[in-house]
């Protein structure tokens, strides 16, 4: 049975939630416990601060995590990666005063600067050559150089808005984060067989989602034009209408194209264009 560790609370709980939800396993959301057993898959959950699930997994406490990507990096903990889930998304930052002369990463040298992530940004600066001065801080980073505790931040930028309110401007752009489903190394086979289970569910879910289903009826003569329009896993179902000369077409469609391709079929005399919300793709 495998054992996942999941955020106990915080910004990645309820879509850590969500994705197994879809994936047909079900979790308790009772914040106050530390273990429970989800339904539907041999599976137990283990909630946890998100800063302690790489470890857990590395140690083998879990098998598997739900984790943003910068966790992961700033442990540096031995976990593989096993696959991006696509939430989460965010950006680690460096800021600086908003009057400052900022002029390329040489600003840096010999400058403070305060984070929660001196293991990223030790990286990256010996990767530049830059000498700073890394202030570790737990919270409220953004508020280090209005105190004179800094003189510059690395820090979690997803909007912007609370560097602004805080007089301070990104200047360099250096972590690209999202969460990440981590698996201890040596998992036996059974776990493997049941970690390629789950992945092979998420993947199907990560695919489907921005996908619709689409269904129109079509006078047949316009087919194999409206055929070059549709895109689909293999091609477009066609099925024949009871009144004569017309047909009905399904096909899968990728939400950013939507609106132009239904234009088009639109255009060549489709009707009845019924579009639905597509919940799993299994390829
Ligand atoms: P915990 O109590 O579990 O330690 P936390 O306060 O450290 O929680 P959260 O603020 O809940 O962490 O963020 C969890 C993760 O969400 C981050 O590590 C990051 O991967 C991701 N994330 C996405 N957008 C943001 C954002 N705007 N600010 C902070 N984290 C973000
Ligand atoms: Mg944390």
């Amino acid at each position: 049975m495998l054992r996942i560790a999941i955020q106990a609370k915080g910004r990645l709980n309820e879509q850590s939630i969500d994705l197994l939800s879809e994936a047909g396993i079900g979790v308790a959301e009772s914040k106050r416990k530390l273990i429970s057993r989800a339904d539907g898959f041999p599976m137990e959950v283990l909630y946890l601060r998100d800063d302690d699930i790489p470890q857990a997994v590395a140690m083998g406490v879990a098998d598997l995590g739900i984790v943003g990507l910068n966790e992961v990096a700033e442990k540096n903990f031995p976990v593989e990666r096993t696959m991006d889930l696509g939430f989460g998304s965010c950006r680690i930052s460096l800021a600086v005063d908003r009057t400052a002369d900022y002029n390329g990463l040489d600003y840096f040298r010999g400058k403070r600067v305060a984070t929660s992530y001196p293991n990223i940004l030790a990286r990256f600066f010996a990767e530049k050559g830059i000498d700073a001065e890394i202030h570790t801080i737990e919270g409220s980073v953004e508020i280090a150089p209005a105190v004179g505790m800094s003189d510059a931040i690395f820090d979690i930028v997803s909007s912007g808005g609370t560097l602004i309110s805080n007089g301070l401007v990104e200047v360099e752009k250096v972590f690209y984060s999202e969460a990440v489903l981590i698996a201890n190394p040596e998992l036996d086979e059974d776990k493997r067989r049941e970690t390629a289970q789950l992945t092979f569910r998420f993947n199907s879910i990560l695919e489907s989602r921005g996908m619709k289903y689409v269904l129109m009826n079509l006078p047949q003569e316009k087919l194999d034009e409206a055929i070059t329009i549709l895109p689909g896993m293999r091609s477009p179902t066609v099925l024949p209408l009871a009144q004569e000369g017309w047909c009905s077409i399904h096909a899968v469609i990728c939400e950013s194209q939507l609106w132009e391709r239904i234009e088009r079929l639109k255009a060549l005399g489709a009707e009845g264009i019924l579009v639905l919300t597509l919940e799993n793709m299994i390829r």
